[in-house]
């Protein structure tokens, strides 16, 4: 009997073997120098980056009861891209939509979202984001998030379900966050950067921590069950974009300073896959040279003319299709014309930039197109003639140039409004390759084992061309999905470094045994 149960144990123990490899190579001697001896700080969950996607993963894991988190941040401020983002999320809610008569399904979302981004993007994510994102949105309101009653059509996405924050856009969804954070004491340390990921050995093992700079000083910290990269898109770093697609070395960008990609190459650098990095999207901005952005776009509802005051692309046609269309320009600059009823459609924030921008020399208001035409350097009779032209097409519910119906607005009340349309770097698609479980993949195809990544670090969910709303749903769902598969992943990984003995093996034996069967049973 005793004799039995010693080799079902070795037995066990080849089980176990094969899929604990990274304890096995954590006792091996070879075990590469770059993994400290002694670490300065240790937390079961490390979080590189404080924007969306981070904060949710946070929230979410301590929800299910993981609480021992720490989260790096490398900026003063906390909120990244999402707390200046638009807010907009996208996600199919009859309960919104149907009052407002607009029929939608998982599947349309899904159909659009591979579409929009020409089918490039991984079939499983995109269906991991569209069918998750709806129970994204009754999460985010049960922890306190408000969104307006009516669903609207992100600028650049091709149906309406899009949420809109109630109070201060992308910032809602942040003070949500950090308040949770609060509740459950998950520490936010500012002003620290990530500067390394530490693996077992470069390229094998398990991911064991990081390191991150602060005041001057190198810290170690050792994360026993998971580190997840959550440190956005690299729309805000001219080097790595112009490596990916030289047309965009020299413009503007929409993003916030910290979005420099850092965690691409110390990604790279322990084995991870990258995909999609050429595909960059750009929004209207200010054009080379010039610093301030009047962004006169949302919903498509102005009109872009070029130097000779004549319209040459469709205002609502996807981002990619219209950053072509200005790139090629002379100077790649264009001008953004509407009237005073649209100017009043846009926010708040939007209005300031206009209001600057007549000081700055990026914005004009006049009272006559031809007025308007002379103050922009444009031909006067010829801006007269598109704008008479796109009225009359709007009358006879018919666009020249093939603009949805639905974005069919007269530009007839004074005073009229115009800004530069540049093309401002604003979201990068793509990033580190993850599976649908957001573990992150090495270049032979594997995972690495805790390594997970989420938002817009990663790559493959939008293709070449994201939709409107769809960022923002893509961090917030993958955030609130990694937080939970972490908080609920069995320890099938013992940290072998800090234990051993021999109840340690039986430990590691049973806590596989189990890790197997939940794979295959679970
Ligand atoms: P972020 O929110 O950018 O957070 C990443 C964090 O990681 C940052 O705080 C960063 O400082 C930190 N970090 C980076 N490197 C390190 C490091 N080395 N160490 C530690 N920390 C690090 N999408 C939509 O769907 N709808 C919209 O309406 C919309 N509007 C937008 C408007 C603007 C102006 C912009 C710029 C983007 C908009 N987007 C929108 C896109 C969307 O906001 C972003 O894709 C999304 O917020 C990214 O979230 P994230 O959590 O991945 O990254």
């Amino acid at each position: 009997m005793m004799e039995l149960s010693r080799r079902k144990l070795l037995v066990a123990a080849g089980a176990a073997a094969a899929v604990v490899p990274a304890a096995h190579a954590a006792q091996d001697p070879s075990l590469s120098d770059n993994v400290p001896k002694k670490w300065d700080r240790t937390v079961k969950l490390l979080i590189v980056g404080a924007g969306g996607a981070g904060l949710t993963a946070a929230v979410s894991a301590a929800q299910n009861g993981l609480t021992d988190t720490l989260i790096l941040e490398k900026m003063a401020y906390i909120g990244g891209n999402t707390a200046i983002s638009g807010g907009g999320m996208n996600a199919v809610d009859p309960a919104r939509q149907k009052p407002q008569g607009i029929e939608d399904s998982i599947e349309n979302h899904y159909e659009q979202t591979l579409k929009g981004g020409d089918y490039r993007a991984n079939p499983a994510l995109v269906k991991e984001l569209v069918e998750n994102a709806p129970e994204t949105v009754t999460w985010l309101e049960s922890i306190g998030m408000k969104f307006k009653d009516k669903v609207y059509q992100v600028y650049g996405s091709l149906y309406p379900r899009g949420h809109a924050p109630l109070g201060s856009l992308g910032q809602d969804y942040i003070k949500v966050l950090v308040d949770q954070c609060k509740k459950y004491g998950i520490p936010i340390e500012k002003q620290a950067r990530v500067v390394r990921i530490i693996r077992e050995t470069p390229l094998k093992g398990k991911v064991l921590g990081v390191e991150y700079e602060k005041g001057g000083k190198l810290i170690t910290v050792r994360a026993t069950k998971a580190v997840v990269v959550a440190a956005g898109g690299f729309g805000a770093n001219k080097k790595m974009r112009a490596l990916h697609d030289p047309r965009l070395a020299d413009l503007t960008t929409t993003n916030h300073p910290g979005a420099t990609g850092d965690l691409l190459p110390l990604m790279v650098d322990v084995g991870a896959d990258l995909t999609g990095m050429d595909f960059i999207q750009c929004n209207p901005g200010c054009p080379p040279g010039r610093t301030h952005r009047v962004p006169l776009h949302q919903g498509g509802r102005f009109i872009i003319v070029d130097r000779n005051g004549k319209r040459f692309i469709r205002e609502d046609e996807r981002r990619d299709v219209i950053r072509d269309a200005v790139l090629i320009q002379p100077k790649a600059t264009a001008w953004g014309i509407l009237d005073q009823t649209r100017f009043d459609m846009i926010n708040q924030g939007q209005k300031d930039a206009a209001y600057k921008g007549l000081e700055t020399g990026d914005a004009w208001k006049a009272d006559t197109i031809e007025e308007l035409a002379q103050k922009m350097g444009l031909p006067p009779a010829a801006l007269k003639a598109t704008v008479d032209e796109f009225n009359a097409g709007v009358k006879a519910g018919k666009d020249k140039l093939g603009k949805f119906q639905r974005n069919l607005f007269p530009i007839e009340k004074p005073p009229f409004w115009g800004a530069y349309v540049g093309m401002s770097v604003h979201h990068t698609m793509g990033g580190v390759v993850i599976n649908t479980a957001a573990e992150v993949i090495d270049r032979r195809g594997e995972v690495i084992p805790n390594l997970y990544a989420a938002g817009e670090v990663t790559g493959g969910i939008h293709g070449a061309n994201r939709l409107g709303g769809n960022a923002i749903a893509d961090c917030l769902t993958f955030g609130r999905l990694v937080g939970k598969e972490i908080a609920e992943k069995k320890a099938c990984m013992i940290d072998a470094q800090s234990e051993s003995g021999p109840d340690v093996a039986i430990w590691i034996i049973v806590s596989s045994l189990t890790c197997v069967l939940g794979r295959y049973f679970g």
